[in-house]
């Protein structure tokens, strides 16, 4: 029996898409790919973190008079080593929204992390003494395995899936549906994702239809209307959102974990026609 799946999207929100005040480079690409993803079968629960700060969040430089952007400072109360971050994802703002693009449904499950004023959660399970929704969610829901994606690659998305190995859930990081902000960075991340055994795959590497090299359906075409409003009127206006990534930089061969028959190839096929991709 396959294991219980779940799709992890961090944080494809307005502040870090393009235009937004702590916009990543080519995040807006990987929106269509997570849109595709999301909809395989093999996924039993999706979920969605979001960054979701007060105005006195103690990551952001204005908060803290002296201190320069893209900097560490060494919080005074905490003693913690922070990088210094534009305002951004302030709750209830624009910038902290999904981006419009991202496909959100009912059935989905948000999670807010980065809530407290003096600790910022890369993480979407939290960074202490946060603790999120994240790993009740995904006991619950009897989760063993997780694949990461969204926006950042070498922040948020990175620690969230070496939280959730530590945790010890099976995790995949899909790096084509990531961005980085910059290449130290993402190299540092790279390190540690190696080092807790999370697997880096590549799209392609998922037994997904609609996302083989050559498959027609894999060039996205936007929908003529917005489908997020029809699919997911349940869902609050807040919750929209999504994102893509990079290239693989190991050999794991996920097939061996995801048994397809070619019957339920078929019955995919079918799925993913029916919803138009
Ligand atoms: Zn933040």
């Amino acid at each position: 029996m396959d294991k219980r799946t779940a799709l992890i999207i961090v944080d494809v929100q307005n502040d870090f898409c393009k235009g937004g005040s702590l916009a990543v480079n080519e995040a807006n690409d990987i929106i269509p790919l997570i849109n595709r993803l999301r909809e395989s079968p093999i996924f039993h629960k999706v979920i969605l973190t979001r960054d979701w700060h007060p105005q006195t969040h103690g990551s952001f430089a204005a908060n803290n008079p002296g201190q320069k952007l893209f900097t560490l400072f060494k919080l005074p109360d905490t003693g913690v080593d922070q990088m210094m971050w534009p305002t951004h994802c302030v709750q209830g703002t624009t910038g902290a929204k999904f981006h419009p693009e991202l496909i959100v449904r009912s059935s989905d499950t948000i999670v807010s992390k980065g809530t407290y004023e003096r600790i910022d959660s890369y993480s979407g399970f939290g960074s202490y003494p946060e603790v999120t929704d994240l790993e009740r969610i995904l006991r619950e829901s009897q989760i063993e395995r997780v694949y990461c994606v969204g926006l950042a690659y070498d922040y948020c998305v990175g620690s969230t899936a070496v939280d959730a190995a530590a945790r010890n859930f099976e995790t995949f990081l899909i790096r084509d549906a990531t961005r980085s902000v910059s290449t130290e960075s993402e190299q540092t991340m790279t390190a540690r994702l190696n080092s807790v055994g999370v697997k880096i795959i590549h799209s392609e590497q998922l037994n997904i239809p609609s996302l083989k090299r050559g498959d027609s359906r894999s060039q996205y075409s936007p929908p003529i209307q917005n489908p997020v409003r029809k699919i997911s009127a349940q869902v609050d206006e807040d919750e929209r959102c999504f994102c893509i990534g990079g290239e693989s930089t190991n050999n794991y061969d996920p097939y061996d974990h995801l048994p397809v028959s070619k019957e339920e190839d078929t019955e995919r096929e079918g799925e993913f026609s029916a919803v138009g991709w």
